[in-house]
């Protein structure tokens, strides 16, 4: 496949998203050899350090810097992205709140595919991607055939896909910023409200033990609290969990609740929709207790263990005690 691919950089506070180097590699494995090239939006010194940390993963990085880009807005990359991206161009996301607001119209008006949630994908046998994407807010795997040869917007769950390791040279900063002048939108940013932080921050947590719905009820809350005890971990939760106020939202997990970036993540009874494995970062070791065995989750996670997880917990909980 000789088509040019294109990776949009996911970035906040100055700092590139763990995800852009996912979004690296997936970009060499859908085309070895191909040119991979970094977009990166955004203004004054925050876009400059992100350059900075983009091409220690990409050969070239298109930088567009202006205030109106100082936060990300679909309605102004839409059409500056179909202005600078070649036809024929893949793109690739990270599957995130903004890349589901813009990934649908750019693939319109680049006349490409459009497949996102990609959580894995086969290497491409000549202009077809096959590919694994989840459906149904992630109840259902399917397993996709895409025509490329057409261009495609294509959005990569964040933690489905290794991270690339730096380049052994760093890349080029291309400054594209004259492309992004006359940019106009009738939606404007206004303020950041940062998130509540709560009695314990999940954030800086190295080991999490998350329950979901399949906790069941708040009376069965203990379960996980003493397995997360036995393994020094915290508590946090999906959000129907929050939903039904079993736990606080400080605890929730996922894209209207809390990024976190732990070492270990065991997910109990949880099926792993993307707005919640949307919330992981850092690639984590996940161990998922589920008691239906193609729950999403497992498509994902290092450890599968298909069981109840009101009679799983308590065990392993003892056998960590022990082990201790
Ligand atoms: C705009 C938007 C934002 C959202 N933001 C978030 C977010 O930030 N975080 C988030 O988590 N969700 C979020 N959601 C909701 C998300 O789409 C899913 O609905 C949610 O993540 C599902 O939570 P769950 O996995 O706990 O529940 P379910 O999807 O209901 O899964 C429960 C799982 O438990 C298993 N199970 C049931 N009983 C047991 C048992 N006894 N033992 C073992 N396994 C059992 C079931 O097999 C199932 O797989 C958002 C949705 C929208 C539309």
């Amino acid at each position: 496949m000789t088509a040019q691919v294109f990776a949009f950089i996911p970035h906040a506070n100055s700092r590139i998203d763990d995800a852009a180097p996912e979004l690296a590699a997936a970009a060499r494995q859908l085309a070895p050899g191909a040119p991979v090239t970094a977009l990166v939006a955004g203004d004054g010194a925050g876009v400059e350090a992100v350059c900075a940390e983009a091409v220690r993963f990409f050969p070239e990085v298109w930088k567009f810097a202006a205030a109106e880009l100082a936060y990300p807005n679909a309605e102004l990359l839409r059409p500056l992205l179909s202005r600078v991206l070649p036809r024929g161009a893949i793109v690739l996301f990270s599957h995130n709140t903004l890349a589901m607001d813009l990934g649908p119209g750019l693939a319109v008006k680049l006349d490409a595919a459009y497949l996102p949630d990609i959580v894995a994908f086969e290497a491409p046998e000549g202009q077809v991607l096959r590919a694994v994407r989840q459906e149904f807010n992630g109840q259902v795997s399917t397993h996709v055939a895409c025509d490329l040869s057409g261009g495609a917007v294509i959005t990569l769950r964040a933690g489905c896909f290794a991270a690339s390791e730096p380049l052994a040279a760093a890349g080029r900063v291309v400054d594209r910023s004259a492309d992004a002048q006359g940019l106009a939108a009738r939606r404007r940013f206004l303020e950041v409200v940062p998130a509540e932080v709560g009695d314990v921050d999940i954030t800086k947590e190295e080991v999490l033990v998350s329950v979901g719905r399949g906790i069941g009820d708040k009376e069965n809350l203990p379960v996980a609290e003493d397995l997360a005890e036995a393994l020094g971990a915290v508590v946090s939760c999906s959000r129907p969990v929050v939903d039904a106020k079993w736990l606080d939202k400080s605890r929730q997990v996922g894209t209207s609740g809390k990024t976190v970036k732990p070492k270990v993540y065991l997910a109990l009874g949880i099926s792993g929709s993307f707005q919640h494995m949307g919330g992981i970062k850092g690639n984590p070791f996940i161990v998922a207790v589920n008691k239906n065995p193609k729950a999403p989750i497992f498509q994902v996670a290092q450890v599968g263990v298909v069981a109840d997880v009101l009679e799983f917990a308590p065990v392993l909980a003892e056998a960590v005690r022990k082990a201790r």
